[in-house]
C-alpha cells in the first residue's frame, strides 16, 4: 500500500515549531517510503483562524525545506462532505441531536463533582422521545450532535512508537459532541474529532502521525472510523518538545514559531536538522549533521524516542554553527545581506567582491548564529 502521510495544521497562529517537528516526521516517513506527503489546513474554528497564519504556516514548511505533494485542502471548503457523514450517523442510530443547556451541563458537572465522579456527559439525551425533542425544539433550544459511545468498548492500537496502547471506552467522557449548533434542518458547525476522520478517510490516510498531545483524541477517533466503515489506519504518537523545565514548549519560552528562529538568524537546514534530533536518534553512519534527504533515507520509527525532547539552545546553537562554517563564502554573503540591512548598513551599495571579502575574513568568527549583526 502506498504511504499517504499528512501534516494537519490549524491556522490559529503562527507555524509552531512543535507542528513544524511533526511536519518533519511525517516529510521523513513520506519520503523513506517513496510516499506522499498531504498538507491540510484545519480552519474549522471560524473565529481564530486567519488567512496570515496559513500564509505564515506555507512559508514555514517551505523555507524548511518540508515541500509537500497535495493540497494544501481547506477545511472550511469541504462542509458538504462532512454534513453528508453527519447524517449518515444520525440515520443509523450512531449519533443524535443532544439538547442541554450550558446552565444543565454546569450543573450536571457539578454534582459529579460532588460526588468525586469525574466529569463526562452521562447521555442523558441519548434516547429522547418524538415529545422531548418537538418540546425542546419548541423551545428554540439549539443541539449539538453526539455520536454514542459504548462505555463497555476497550479500543486498542499498535503505536508506531509507543507500541500497544489501550482505552476504555468509559474513559471517554461520554457520548461525545461532534457538531454544535445543530438546528432542525441544520447539522451545525462540526469538531476537531470528527472532521479529521472524515478528511483522513476521504485523503487516504496510511499513517497518521502526530504529536503526543493527541493521544487521547485517538480511541474516539478509532471509533468513528467503525462507525463510518473505514480502514482505521496506523498511528503514530511522537514525543513532545519540552522546554528546560520539562514542560511543553510554550510562548512564555520566548520563541516558538519557526519565524522567529529565522528572525534569529538560525538557518533553515540547520533548523531541520536540529529538529530531527530532537526526538530522533539518528544511524551511526548518518552522524549527527545530516540533510532531510539523507535522513529520510535512514528513518523509521523504532528510532523515535518515547520520552519528550528537551529543547536545547546550545546544541541549536552549535548545529548552526556547524552549517555556517561550511558554507561557501558567496552563499554565506548572501545569506547574511538581510541581516546587514536590517541592522542599517547599506550592504547594497557596497562592492560585492568586497562584502566576500570581509566574509572570507569574519566567517570562521561567527559563532553559531547570523544575528550577530543586529
Ligand atoms: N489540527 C490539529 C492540530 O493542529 C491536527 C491534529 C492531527 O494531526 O490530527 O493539532
Amino acid at each position: 500500500m502506498t504511504v499517504r502521510v499528512r501534516i494537519a495544521p490549524s491556522p490559529t497562529g503562527n507555524l509552531h515549531i512543535g507542528t513544524a517537528r511533526t511536519a518533519v516526521f511525517n516529510w521523513l516517513y513520506a519520503r523513506s517510503q517513496g510516499g506522499t506527503f498531504i498538507l491540510r489546513i484545519e480552519d474549522t474554528d471560524l473565529e481564530r483562524s486567519k488567512p496570515e497564519f496559513t500564509d505564515n504556516i506555507m512559508a514555514g514548511l517551505k523555507w524548511l525545506g518540508l515541500t509537500w505533494d497535495e493540497g494544501p485542502f481547506f477545511q472550511t471548503e469541504r462542509s458538504a462532505l462532512y454534513g453528508e457523514k453527519i447524517q449518515s450517523l444520525l440515520d443509523q442510530g450512531l449519533a443524535y441531536r443532544a439538547y442541554d443547556t450550558p446552565e444543565e451541563l454546569d450543573a450536571m458537572r457539578e454534582s459529579q463533582k460532588a460526588r468525586k465522579q469525574a466529569p463526562r456527559y452521562d447521555n442523558r439525551h441519548r434516547n429522547l422521545t418524538p415529545e422531548q425533542i418537538a418540546a425542546y425544539e419548541g423551545e428554540g433550544r439549539t443541539a449539538v450532535i453526539r455520536f454514542k459511545i459504548d462505555d463497555d468498548r476497550e479500543i486498542s492500537w499498535e503505536d508506531l512508537v509507543r507500541g500497544k496502547v489501550t482505552w476504555k471506552g468509559s474513559d471517554l467522557g461520554g457520548d461525545m459532541v461532534i457538531a454544535r449548533a445543530a438546528t432542525e434542518g441544520n447539522l451545525g458547525a462540526p469538531l476537531y474529532n470528527f472532521v479529521v476522520v472524515v478528511d483522513d478517510i476521504d485523503m487516504g490516510i496510511t499513517q497518521v502521525i502526530r504529536g503526543e498531545d493527541h493521544i487521547g483524541n485517538t480511541p474516539k477517533q478509532i471509533l468513528l472510523y467503525e462507525a463510518l466503515q473505514a480502514t482505521v489506519p496506523t498511528f503514530g504518537h511522537t514525543p513532545l518538545i519540552l522546554n528546560a523545565q520539562g514542560a511543553k514548549l510554550s510562548k512564555r519560552d520566548g520563541v516558538t514559531s519557526v519565524g522567529d528562529f529565522e528572525a534569529m538568524g538560525y538557518l533553515p537546514e540547520a533548523l531541520a536538522n536540529y529538529m530531527t534530533l530532537l526526538g530522533w536518534s539518528p544511524t551511526e553512519e548518518l552522524g549527527e549533521l545530516f540533510s532531510l534527504e539523507n535522513a529520510a533515507k535512514e528513518f523509521s520509527f523504532d528510532r523515535v524516542t518515547k520520552a519528550g525532547g528537551k529543547f536545547d539552545w546550545d546544541k541549536l546553537n552549535w548545529v548552526n554553527g556547524q552549517y555556517i562554517h561550511k558554507m561557501p563564502v558567496a552563499e554565506l554573503t548572501t545569506l547574511l545581506m538581510p541581516y546587514w540591512e536590517k541592522a542599517g548598513f547599506e550592504v547594497q551599495k557596497v562592492d560585492r567582491a568586497w562584502l566576500e571579502q570581509l566574509v572570507a575574513v569574519i566567517g570562521p568568527s561567527l559563532a553559531n548564529s547570523l544575528r550577530w549583526v543586529r
